[in-house]
């Protein structure tokens, strides 16, 4: 284990103040130890010490002018992880708490939840600290061509493929792509996420939430269970909770609650899903608003909850969606849910979960899909976008839901038979780190000390 130790110290001293980046480290990490124990190849060469490391990392300015005439100036990131097993890929996050920390935890959690997709994908990661909340439509697309100024000489089909994660949807990816085939002339599958118009993929927009419940049904049909009748907690109200939603009800189970920054929304008959597609996808409004529908639906403000924790995960319920962002969900909650009777947990925010949290959640009875392998189905149909676009091909969404399907289930039995392999059946958490690791790792060997 002491190498775990060394690897964080020696982090904490190149790449100060990253907390965030050295908690999927240190979760990577402690997974890795029978598999780094019992191979001497990954020790000789130096795979924890070369992974660790983002092979190229941009940092730049981004300025714009904003409605009002004045300049405004944020940073833009793009972190290259690692393009062992194709270009890099992941997406980009627009968020007032972005910084380089974030980006590397995210661009390194993207690697391994890339490998487990089993397509030829690398992993990495951008954003800025722009938020896109409040702003108008010219000042977002002001932002995003400037973004672009930059980001454009990084990237390319074949190099590395961005997306949209946290404040990036279709919006954001049309005024970048429009920027960047402006800059190059070339009309091409750099980016994913794209409106169904010009070359993006069916499936794209809910393949993240969708995907979360399809792992979550494997994981329950695996204990002779279903979500059929099941009530569930779902976190967040963007694109990942909005789709887990709808999926939850096409499976039979009652979604009860959603949450957005400033509060959550408990509706015990089950939320109504065209409301929150109203609200959150054509208004961009608070989720407050949603008592002027349902008035005896319950809201209770961030913050007002007396526990530390948050208010979303204290109801009671059968299942639990974290889908809004990282350590959303503490030690507190993680008691709260077991107390409560909730048998299954599934990730599709990406490290929702705080590192005391998970160590509670794996020693409980609890189903767990750690994200990387919960929400690994929006970056999986980013592939399947980007194979349409160079074989210029379009699919239905029947063909790609079912492929979804199929990536989904691989991904759950990858993970458990891995598990059951190192002798921790049903630990999902170590199962998808080795599992993603050692498909990373192999490869790199195999492709020298490049
Ligand atoms: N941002 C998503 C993720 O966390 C999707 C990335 C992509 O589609 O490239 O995996």
């Amino acid at each position: 284990m002491s190498h775990i130790h060394d690897t964080i110290v020696a982090l904490q001293h190149s790449s100060p103040a990253q907390k965030e980046f050295y908690q999927a480290v240190e979760e990577v990490l402690t997974s890795l130890a029978p598999v780094i124990e019992s191979n001497n190849k990954y020790k000789e060469q130096a795979i924890i010490q070369r992974i660790v490391e983002p092979e190229r990392q941009i940092m730049f300015r981004v300025p714009w002018v904003d409605d009002a005439g004045n300049v405004q100036v944020n940073k833009g990131y793009r972190v290259e992880f690692n393009s062992a097993l194709g270009p890099y890929k992941g997406g980009l996050r627009f968020h007032h708490s972005v910084n380089a920390s974030i980006i590397k935890f995210l661009g390194f959690e993207q690697i391994f939840k890339n490998a487990l997709t089993g397509l030829p994908i690398g992993g990495g990661k951008g954003g800025s600290n722009f938020d896109p909340k409040g702003k108008s439509d010219g000042e977002i697309m002001r932002f995003c061509q400037s973004f672009m100024n930059e980001l454009y000489r990084h990237i390319g089909p074949v190099t590395d493929v961005p997306a949209g994660d946290i404040g990036v949807g279709a919006r954001e990816i049309g005024y970048m792509f429009g920027q960047y085939k402006r800059l190059t002339g070339r009309y091409e599958g750099v980016l994913t996420g794209k409106s169904l118009l010009w070359g993006g993929s069916l499936v794209r927009k809910e393949a993240t939430g969708y995907g979360t419940v399809y792992f979550a049904e494997c994981m329950l049909n695996d204990r002779n269970d279903s979500l059929k009748g099941k009530t569930c907690l779902v976190s967040g109200a963007g694109n990942v909770a909005i789709y887990a939603i709808e999926k939850l009800y096409h499976m039979g189970a009652t979604p009860v609650t959603c949450s957005d920054s400033r509060g959550t929304i408990y509706h015990e008959h089950g939320i109504d899903l065209q409301l929150l597609k109203q609200l959150k996808e054509v208004k961009r409004a608070s989720l407050e608003e949603y008592l002027d529908t349902y008035p005896e639906a319950e809201y209770t403000p961030l913050g007002d909850y007396p526990n530390e924790g948050h208010a979303v995960w204290r109801y009671q319920a059968d299942a639990a969606f974290p889908c809004a962002t990282q350590n959303e969900l503490t030690s507190n909650d993680a008691l709260a849910l077991i107390d409560n009777g909730c048998v299954l947990i599934s990730e599709g925010a990406n490290m929702p979960t705080t590192r005391d949290a998970v160590n509670i959640i794996v020693d409980s009875e609890m189903a767990y899909g750690p994200a990387k392998a919960a929400n690994a189905g929006g970056v999986a149909t980013s592939q399947l976008e980007m194979a349409q676009n160079a074989s210029m091909q379009n699919w239905t969404f029947e063909q790609v839901d079912s492929q979804l399907q199929t990536i989904m289930k691989n991904i759950f039995i990858n993970a458990n038979e891995t598990s059951r392999e190192f002798g921790q059946p049903g630990n999902l958490v170590l199962g998808a780190n080795i599992a993603g690791f050692r498909r990373v790792a192999d490869a790199m060997i195999e492709q020298g000390i490049v």
